[in-house]
């Protein structure tokens, strides 16, 4: 086993790897900007080094820089955590280079999964259903009006490197396409330095439903079942919860399954999810995130398994901790993103933290860097705690979720806390009856 892990991130997920470290008896180095220095990833970590100015570029996303403090400080291994390297190839390859173990899938398997083209063509071959859609990339106006006869109306054109919900634009029609088109190309070339798009069907009324793999690099591979992430703004989650309110038993396990052989015909290694919508009995593929997700913890919570302990384990070089048949679901659980943003504007509301209280109790985790008297830095993404509530049905889930969101006290900066209050009593939320353009609808009729 390891015996020093540099985590290559910050904030909450950086708090959770070190979390799983400990644990487990390993020694944790955090890096940071000049901005995180009192951030609590850095005071819990046993050693930090700073990599940088507050630019993510110039620190949480500098290759040299982390591969140079890990080399400094002796760590055999990186996490990458979330974002920033996370689902980077060129990173992953250069760790290995330098004789330290990436925490995380096979490079070439990121870089297959990172475009989204590359993506569709293998979860074809690997026998998942995708969108219906285009082949492959979409290289002009011409070519998209020719393909949209079959793919139909309204259809999505999709940044090839796409990500966090960006480069989408829909067509409501052939007339609206070549604009669209065009918009799609120039917003992705800004955004991701490739312009390259494809084309789904767009979908009326899908829920997001994404399945959580695990595998070593010993062709041992199960699925944990599933996590509707259908609420949702501009195409980013807001609460997640497990299991989806939408599916029975019978649905859960064939697209575990489905999943998993998926995974056995690629060989992955390491944690993964598989996204789908899903909608009127059928699933369908629309992409696949090769690491740890925001959302994980709401499977950890009906499960049991710490998927950064299996994570770590795999890297190591051992076999997983549980076989197919040992996973057993208890019970539900959400997780609520808590971002430093006003409620209803959405407005980033960086700053300082005056008062802090945690909620508590049974069932609940609170996976947060916040403390009073913590400055919330401006450069970074808004996401500042994940509360996380366990149930024995989904209602005690509902009434605990209420519960500690009333507890819940961040003084000093606005959160989204407000927001899912109101999601807790609304009564499409409460009976699961939601699809993943509901939220939007929500929000637009929301006073305040
Ligand atoms: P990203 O990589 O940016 O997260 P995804 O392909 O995972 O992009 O899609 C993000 C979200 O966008 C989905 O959860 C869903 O809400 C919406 N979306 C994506 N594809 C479609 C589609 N074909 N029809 C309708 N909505 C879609």
């Amino acid at each position: 086993m390891f015996e020093k892990i540099l985590i290559a991130n910050r904030g909450e997920i950086a708090l959770r790897i070190h979390r799983a470290c400990h644990e487990m008896g390993i020694k944790t180095v955090a890096v940071h900007s000049t901005a995180d220095a009192e951030a609590m990833h850095v005071r819990l970590a046993d050693e930090s080094v700073c990599i940088g100015p507050p630019p993510s570029r110039d620190s949480y996303l500098s290759i040299p820089a982390i591969i140079s403090a890990a080399t400094i400080t002796g760590a055999d291994a990186i996490h990458p955590g979330v974002g920033f390297l996370s689902e980077n190839a060129t990173f992953a390859s250069m760790v290995e280079e330098h004789g330290i173990t990436f925490i995380g899938p096979k490079p070439q398997h990121i870089a297959l999964m990172g475009d989204k083209v590359a993506a569709r063509g293998a979860a074809r071959e690997l026998g998942l259903p995708v969108v219906p859609g285009s082949d492959g990339a979409v290289s002009s106006e011409k070519e998209a009006l020719a393909l949209s006869a079959n793919i139909g109306f309204p259809l999505l054109i999709k940044a090839a490197a796409g990500g966090g919900g960006r480069g989408m634009k829909i067509a409501a029609d052939e007339a609206a396409l070549p604009e669209a088109f065009r918009m799609a190309r120039n917003e992705a070339r800004a955004a991701f330095d490739n312009d390259q798009v494809y084309m789904e069907r767009y979908l009326g009324q899908p829920r997001h439903i994404e399945v959580q793999i695990l595998a070593d690099g010993h062709g041992n591979i199960v699925h944990l079942g599933e996590r509707d992430c259908s609420l949702q703004r501009r195409h980013q989650k807001v609460l997640e919860e497990a299991p989806s309110p939408a599916l029975n038993d019978t649905q859960c396990d064939e697209i575990g399954r489905t999943a998993v052989e998926a995974m056995k015909k690629l060989g992955y290694r390491s944690v993964g999810t598989i996204e789908f919508l899903y909608e009127e009995g059928e699933f369908f593929f629309i992409e696949m995130n090769t690491r740890l997700q925001v959302e994980h913890p709401v499977t950890e919570m009906i499960t049991g398994v710490d998927l950064v302990r299996e994570q770590i384990r795999a890297a190591a070089g051992s076999t997983l901790s549980v076989a197919q048949e040992d996973i057993a679901y208890m019970g539900h659980a959400m997780e609520c993103r808590i971002n430093a943003e006003h409620w209803r504007t959405f407005v980033p509301s960086p700053g300082r933290v005056k008062a802090y209280h945690a909620p508590g109790g049974v069932g609940v985790r609170v996976d947060s860097g916040l403390y009073a008297g913590y400055s919330v830095p401006p450069h970074y993404d808004s996401l500042v705690a994940k509360l996380v509530v366990h149930g024995l049905t989904r209602e005690d889930c509902i009434m605990r979720l209420r519960r500690t969101l009333e507890e819940y006290v961040i003084d000093g900066i606005e959160t989204t806390i407000p927001l899912h209050q109101r999601l807790a009593v609304t009564p499409a939320f409460m009976n699961g009856h939601y699809n993943i353009h509901w939220l939007e609808k929500f929000l637009a009729g929301l006073e305040g």
